[in-house]
């Protein structure tokens, strides 16, 4: 299993002096080999891979000696970022989507470097990474496993580094209760049991300050001013500290549901196309697609499941009796059952209808749902298959 660990860095001035230029070094290269593959296919209709640019990485180093104060793997990685970025870009052409061809990296743009095997070991006080030497690190949690990779990231003006390590799983015990779990705006989301979190709309609330400190940007016409480098550093500190807030949130609330549950059950959400319509601001806000991916991590790690299934109709079929209308939603809240009477929570109605769907590709598969389970969703599955 990976897990990743960041933490904060503190370099001196001229270890901050040499990770900026080797960050803009590297940029080049990216920009370099990017135009270097454009060109080949345009001139010559050739198509230059990631490979072939790596073999020429040493006679670069022989031409430009900055190069040589650059980790060799470092600078192999730029080429490998390049080469993914190349065949996102053809396979979203193969699928019929937007293409969006790999584009050259901005000053602001190109942050970080990676050390995907070896140039690099961290102690209590100081990470050492190859050509840059120890760095103050402040390790705020103990590490675990075994590194893998470690990726250097400046971000506001503050530099961190994110290690990847090989750990082991360790499984929680058992509770016997399974959860299926309906997401929406009004409420983060809605467990079968009964459970509603609140949706905490972090981009929402900093929207006031964001506004005010969007306007002091744009008022700044001269773009190479320090006091608008200031004022847009600004609005991207506003922006870091909302982005913290949702992952903080998220991470609590995943880890509570994985702590209570032995199985979870959610949407499977198509949330790129729900980010267009009219909601998009508040739908991007709730930000789900990163709290299933946290939740899916953390269920892993402790030999939980999580099950995404088919969403349709869970909002308008009756739990009870299985009748699916549109009319059975009589209200954002309420739910009445046209055919069978039942009334409930049209959003815990929602939740129960996902877990019931959940439950037998579980039993199928062999997995350990013998017991009678806390949550009532199952019981009435029991009795009424549907
Ligand atoms: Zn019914």
């Amino acid at each position: 299993m990976l897990k990743a660990f960041r933490y904060r860095l503190y370099p001196t001035k001229t270890q901050e002096t040499a990770l900026l230029e080797q960050l803009r070094l590297c940029r080049n290269l990216y920009n370099c080999a990017l135009q270097e593959r454009r060109d080949a296919y345009k001139k010559a209709g050739k198509t230059i891979t990631g490979y072939d640019q790596m073999k020429h990485l040493s006679e670069i180093k022989e031409a430009l000696p900055e190069y040589k104060g650059i980790h060799s793997q470092v600078l192999q990685d730029v080429l490998k970022r390049l080469d993914k970025a190349f065949k996102a870009f053809f396979r979203r052409i193969k699928s019929g989507e937007k293409p969006g061809y790999p584009r050259f990296q901005g000053r602001d743009r190109f942050d970080s470097i990676c050390y995907p095997q070896s140039g690099f070991s961290l102690s209590d006080k100081t990470a050492f990474f190859s050509k840059i030497g120890n760095i103050r690190v402040r390790l705020h949690r103990p590490i675990e496993g075994t590194i893998k990779i470690a990726t250097i990231r400046r971000e506001c003006g503050e530099w961190y580094v994110s290690y990847v390590c090989e750990v082991e799983a360790t499984p929680l015990p058992e509770t016997g209760s399974s959860v299926g779990v309906d997401v929406g705006t009004t409420w983060f989301c809605i467990t079968s049991d009964g459970e509603f979190t609140q949706n905490p709309r972090y981009f929402q609330t900093a929207m006031k300050k964001l506004r005010v400190a969007q306007r002091s940007v744009s008022r700044k016409k001269n773009k190479r001013s320090n006091r608008r480098r200031k004022a847009v550093q600004h609005v991207a500190k506003l922006h870091r500290k909302v982005s913290r807030q949702r992952l903080d949130f998220h991470h609590r609330t995943a880890v509570k549901l994985v702590r209570e549950n032995d199985l979870i059950a959610h949407e499977g959400l198509n949330v790129e196309g729900m980010g267009r319509g009219n909601l998009a601001r508040s739908i991007h806000d709730v930000g789900w697609s990163q709290f299933f991916s946290l939740l899916s991590q953390k269920a892993e790690c402790a030999a939980r499941k999580v099950i995404a299934v088919d969403p349709r109709y869970t909002s308008q079929a009756c739990h009870q009796c299985g009748h699916t209308c549109k009319g059975n939603r009589v209200s954002q809240s309420r739910f009445v059952c046209m055919a069978c009477g039942h009334t409930d929570n049209a959003d815990v109605n929602a939740a129960r209808n996902i877990l019931a769907r959940a439950l037998p590709s579980v039993e199928n598969v062999g997995q350990q749902v013998k017991r009678p389970l806390r949550s009532r969703a199952h019981t009435a599955l029991a009795v009424e298959p549907w």
